[in-house]
């Protein structure tokens, strides 16, 4: 975007390399353009096209990404050029989506988000093309019938997921009310932006002695991991949830509320933030208003300000945190982490405590 300042573009490529690392890829290499108005054709300039076709090949890169939205011709047109697959923004994210839908629920959300994205590629993609040829000459070209069988069969599937989805809504619903909770293990859900350092405070908090492989879990994913505390005989269960992102596009927004849902469950939620990050407030301020959205705003929730190593030069140089529930950390180098623990550790011996209330 022309409009964009030197440090707004340098922040969005950053925020794309970590979305790249979220679903699982790796960044090789890098090109940029700047450009009046898009190609309609490529998007970008024919160039261009050559140029990434040829980093591509010498790198052996095996998938190009976007970092914008792309049209039906335009994929299709870079796919055929690049020999690679071409990912748009939208799509980058439902692959993150779909590592980390848990849930039926959020499965079939994440399903139905892509299907709406496919859509339109079908229908604008060779099966269009060809019925303008054939259009003339009042013939159906055989790239319009395959065009009009694939759609017919996404919208028979989209609508059965729709109908899946109200069916798991009202399951969902029951099981809600009846739903027995373990006292002895407190339930901890990661929410934040990506690349506010979730995973790394995930790894650093289950990176110590006291971290067990229980067979009970075995089940579980690798995002969700279990502490066990043996001085207090407490476990606690913490998950990291689909990060947050920048211009979310629309047709992912059901399923990143329906994924975000599963945070229903927790006893408490770790919000983290890049305190390093210049936009942190304003992002903040926005997973604050999902939670409240979700109904989830009177849930306890520590406040994790993470990477000051970003902003200090050393863990004696943090100042001291004086609102309850709000913690000063560096999940890279460890800084404060004890004190998460014990602030982890006061949840889980409340948590028996309201039980034992409730039982009485
Ligand atoms: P997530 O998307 O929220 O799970 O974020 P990650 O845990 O993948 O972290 C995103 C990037 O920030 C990675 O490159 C991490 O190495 C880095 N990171 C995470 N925590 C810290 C921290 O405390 N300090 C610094 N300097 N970097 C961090």
């Amino acid at each position: 975007n022309l409009n964009d300042k030197e440090e707004d573009f340098e922040y969005k490529i950053q925020e794309l390399e970590g979305l790249v690392e979220a679903a699982g890829g790796t960044v090789v290499g890098k090109v940029y353009q700047k450009r009046e108005s898009p190609d309609p054709a490529y998007f970008i300039g024919r160039g261009k096209v050559k140029e990434i076709a040829q980093l591509v090949e010498g790198i052996r890169g095996d998938t190009v990404v976007f970092n914008v939205n792309l049209s039906p011709v335009q994929i299709s047109n870079l796919s055929k050029e690049l020999n690679v697959e071409v990912l748009d923004r939208t799509d980058l994210i439902l692959k993150i989506f779909l590592n980390n839908a848990r849930t039926k629920q959020a499965k079939l959300q994440v399903e139905l988000a892509y299907l709406q994205h496919q859509l339109p590629r079908v229908y604008g993609g060779k099966g269009k093309e060809l019925s303008r040829i054939g259009g003339g000459m009042k013939t159906k070209g055989a790239g319009e019938k395959l065009g009009e069988i694939k759609t017919r069969t996404i919208k028979d599937r989209i609508n059965k997921i729709k109908k899946q989805l109200k069916e798991i809504e009202k399951q969902r619903e029951e099981q809600r009310k009846s739903r027995e909770d373990n006292p002895n293990i407190l339930k901890v859900s990661l929410v934040g932006y990506t690349n506010a350092g979730k995973s790394s405070l995930l790894k650093r908090l289950t990176k110590r002695d006291v971290f067990i492989s229980d067979q009970l879990f075995a089940t579980l994913d690798t995002k969700t991991s279990l502490i066990y505390f043996p001085d207090i005989e407490k476990k606690v269960l913490i998950t990291d949830t689909v990060g947050f992102v920048e211009d979310m596009p629309s047709e992912i927004m059901d399923a990143f509320m329906t994924t975000l849902k599963e945070i229903e469950d927790a006893d408490v939620i770790l919000h983290v933030i890049d305190i390093s990050d210049k936009n942190w407030m304003k992002k903040k301020t926005t997973v604050e208003n999902v939670l409240k959205q979700l109904k989830l705003q009177d849930k306890p929730t520590i406040t994790v300000f993470n990477k000051i190593d970003k902003v200090v030069p050393s863990k004696d140089l943090i100042e001291e945190d004086v609102m309850e529930n709000t913690i000063t950390i560096s999940a890279e180098k460890g800084w404060n982490i004890d004190k998460l623990f014990d602030i982890l550790k006061k949840y889980a011996k409340q948590k028996e405590e309201k039980h034992g209330v409730c039982i009485l």
